[in-house]
This record gives C-alpha cells, sequence and structure tokens, in this order.
C-alpha cells in the first residue's frame, strides 16, 4: 500500500537519537533547548516551547491564554478533533466556524458574520484557533484585524504548515497571532516520533507555556528557597508534556532537512496539478499570498456524494493507494453533535466532507509510484 504520507528517516536522524542513547540524559537534556532554539531560529518567532504532542501544545496554550469554565472557543469543523478538544479540556465551550469552499480553511467572510451576531448575544470567544489545512496559511492579516476589533486571541493550529509562508515570513512567526502551534508525528512535515510544539513572541505567555508543560512547578526564585537548595514550588496546575532529548535530536536532525522535504514536497505537487488538470477531479487552490508546506494533497470527486466516494476510496485502496479523508467535520462527531453545536448548519465544511479524498504526498513518493496513482484516479472517475 503506497501511504498518503509517511516519515522520512535519514543515517543522520538514527545517528543523533542513538548518540543521546549513549548519553548521560534520555530526557531534560541539552537537545530540548537546542530544538527549540532551531524552531525559533527557522520561523523567527522569540520563543519555541517543545512538548510531546501537538494536542498537548494547544491544551497548554489555551491555558496560558486564561482559557477556563465559561469561555469561548472557535475553531475550523475541517481539522483534527485535537484543535477543539484543547477548549474543552479547560472546562470552556466550543463553537465552529465554517470553511471557505476554495480553500478549505477557516472562511474570514463566516467568521466576522459570526462575531457580530455573537457580540449582540454575548457570546463573543476568547480564544479562535484558525487551522493551517494542508499546510496552507489562513489570512491571518484578515483574522488579527478582527480579533482587534472583537478583542480575542489567536492560537494558530499549523500542526500541518512548518515550513510554509504567509505574506512573506514562515508560519510560526506569530505575526498575527498569540501562539502558534506545530506537530511532529511522523505524518507530518517533520517528525519526533510523537511531538509537538507552541511558539510565541511574549516572554509572559512563554513562561506560562512551560509552567503548564512541567507541573506548574518553577525552580527560580532561589531567595525563596528558605528550606534549603532541594526547594522547588508548585505555583499551579500543570502536567507532564515534556519532550524527551531522543525526540528532540530527531528534531533537531529533521529540522536540517526542512527546506528540502518543502521543495521535494512542492514538486510533487505540482506534478499531480499538471497531470490531474483537465480531468474532472477538482484540484486543490493556492491563495497567492501564501506558500503552503504541502502536507496533504487533497482532491474533490465531481460531486459531492458519500456513496460515490467510498465507491471511489474503496477502488483505490483495493489497488494499493492508501488514501484519506481529512477530515470528518468535528462538529458532526458523535461527542460534539451531542452538543448539538452547529449540527447540519456549516453547509460548506459538510458539502467538502462528501468528495474530498486525499492522496499520498511524502518525501519519498516516486514519479512511478505518482504516475501510477495518476492512472488509477482517472480509471475511479468511470466507475
Ligand atoms: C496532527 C494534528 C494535531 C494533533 O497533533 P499530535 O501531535 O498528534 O497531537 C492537531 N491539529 C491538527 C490540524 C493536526 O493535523
Amino acid at each position: 500500500m503506497i501511504p498518503y504520507g509517511r516519515q522520512d528517516i535519514s543515517e543522520e536522524d538514527i545517528n543523533a537519537v542513538v548518540n543521546v542513547l549513549r548519553s548521560d540524559w534520555l530526557t531534560q537534556g541539552p537537545c530540548v533547548p537546542r530544538f527549540e532554539a532551531a524552531l525559533a531560529e527557522y520561523t523567527g518567532a522569540s520563543h519555541a516551547i517543545a512538548v510531546n504532542s501537538a494536542t498537548s501544545a494547544l491544551h497548554i496554550a489555551c491555558l496560558a491564554l486564561g482559557v477556563g469554565p465559561g469561555d469561548w472557543v472557535w475553531t475550523s469543523p475541517n481539522t483534527f478533533v485535537a484543535s477543539a478538544n484543547c477548549a474543552e479540556y479547560c472546562g470552556a465551550n466550543v463553537d465552529f466556524v465554517d470553511i471557505d469552499p476554495e480553500t478549505y480553511n477557516m472562511s474570514v467572510t463566516k467568521l466576522e458574520d459570526k462575531l457580530k451576531h455573537a457580540r449582540e448575544t454575548k457570546t463573543l470567544p476568547k480564544v479562535v484557533i484558525p487551522v493551517h489545512f494542508s499546510g496552507q496559511s489562513c489570512d491571518m492579516e484578515a483574522i488579527h484585524e478582527l480579533s482587534q476589533q472583537y478583542s480575542f486571541r489567536i492560537i494558530e493550529d499549523a500542526s500541518h504548515a512548518i515550513g510554509g509562508r504567509y505574506k512573506g515570513e514562515h508560519v510560526g512567526c506569530c505575526r498575527f497571532s498569540d501562539i502558534s502551534v506545530f506537530s511532529f508525528h511522523p505524518v507530518k512535515i517533520i517528525t519526533t516520533a510523537e511531538g509537538g510544539a507552541a511558539l510565541t513572541n511574549d516572554p509572559q505567555l512563554a513562561s506560562q507555556l512551560n509552567l503548564y508543560r512541567s507541573h506548574g512547578i518553577i525552580r527560580e526564585n532561589a531567595d525563596r528557597r528558605t528550606d534549603g537548595p532541594w526547594q522547588y514550588e508548585q505555583i499551579a496546575l500543570g502536567y507532564n508534556y515534556r519532550m524527551t532529548d531522543l525526540q528532540a535530536a530527531l528534531g533537531i536532525s529533521q529540522v536540517n532537512r526542512l527546506d528540502y522535504y518543502i521543495d521535494v514536497r512542492k514538486a510533487l505537487a505540482k506534478r499531480y496539478d499538471e497531470k490531474l488538470a483537465g480531468t474532472n477531479w477538482r484540484l486543490p487552490k493556492q491563495q497567492i499570498f501564501q506558500t503552503s508546506a504541502h502536507h496533504l494533497y487533497v482532491l474533490r470527486l465531481p460531486n459531492d456524494n458519500i456513496e460515490e466516494k467510498a465507491q471511489c476510496f474503496a477502488y483505490l485502496h483495493d489497488n494499493g493507494i492508501g488514501v484519506n479523508v481529512h477530515y470528518i467535520p468535528v462538529h458532526t462527531q458523535p461527542y460534539y453533535k451531542e452538543k448539538n453545536i452547529n449540527y447540519g448548519q456549516l453547509k460548506n465544511s459538510e458539502q467538502y466532507y462528501k468528495s474530498a479524498i486525499t492522496i499520498p504526498l511524502h518525501p519519498r513518493l516516486t514519479h512511478d509510484e505518482q504516475d501510477y496513482i495518476i492512472q488509477h484516479l482517472k480509471l475511479a472517475l468511470q466507475l
């Protein structure tokens, strides 16, 4: 089966991890701060806090911004469930803003309409979490402008988008947001096995993120160590969301190849664009203000029909092509459906779901494999 995404591990990656195994520290050693410095350097953000997953990063990002019971957090329905669950962990209410039918990202017009309405009903969000779907950045400047007008904070879920650019700067630089989050799961652009990071330019947010990552414990304030030098203080309820040095060593090595990965993904995506042009498949569209990281290549069948999609999906799987679906709209998941948040009302994401299929795209995909996939995609239209 040709997977839709997979990691690329080099000999340097393996050596980097083995070197940590031979060292004194498996965790909380020198590699985590070095990986964080590499992420900050690459993106241009002032602070990077590495954690054990993007899900954890989203959770501590919400906590750092003070999300709690009674607050509203809005995100896109076209995302992995973690983008919404992070608010639920904090006891907040989740709501969804429908997607743009061209980019499949949160629609800025829908966001503005919803904010106008929420102002009247006094249910304005404390935090909005735009998701850079498939690696394409949302229109962050426009969302930031709305955040000034309606006083909400912004967490970018950039799990798909490390290596991408928005208006000339790297995604993750936090020019138009409070915090940006990356995922390093093996299917993403670079990997640490499990892993994630939260980036920010705000030193106070950085120290809050640090605090929640590790039990809410601080070791500063030497003057307050009245009992002795062993003393530490737990000042908040935090978690153990730390990344290990093994993972960070892999991450440092992977960041070195990040630009290469983006180039390869870009070339493969262009090849799909060219070879599928003129067929009845609806191809992904790119906004000119950004450069995608090309995490996912999502096609849409000619009709928004779930039965036709199921048939096509089965055909491709039977032929060894590991297509996938990103995403089942989060508000239609049983957990959220039960809360009856916008069920049946987010037409763009619900319609999109009926025809969207993710085809394989990763750095190890060969041209032969790609041609084989294209051949079967054409045949699949004749089912
Ligand atoms: C993968 C992903 C996550 C979760 O990442 P983990 O590192 O697996 O926790 C969150 N949001 C989006 C959009 C993702 O694609």
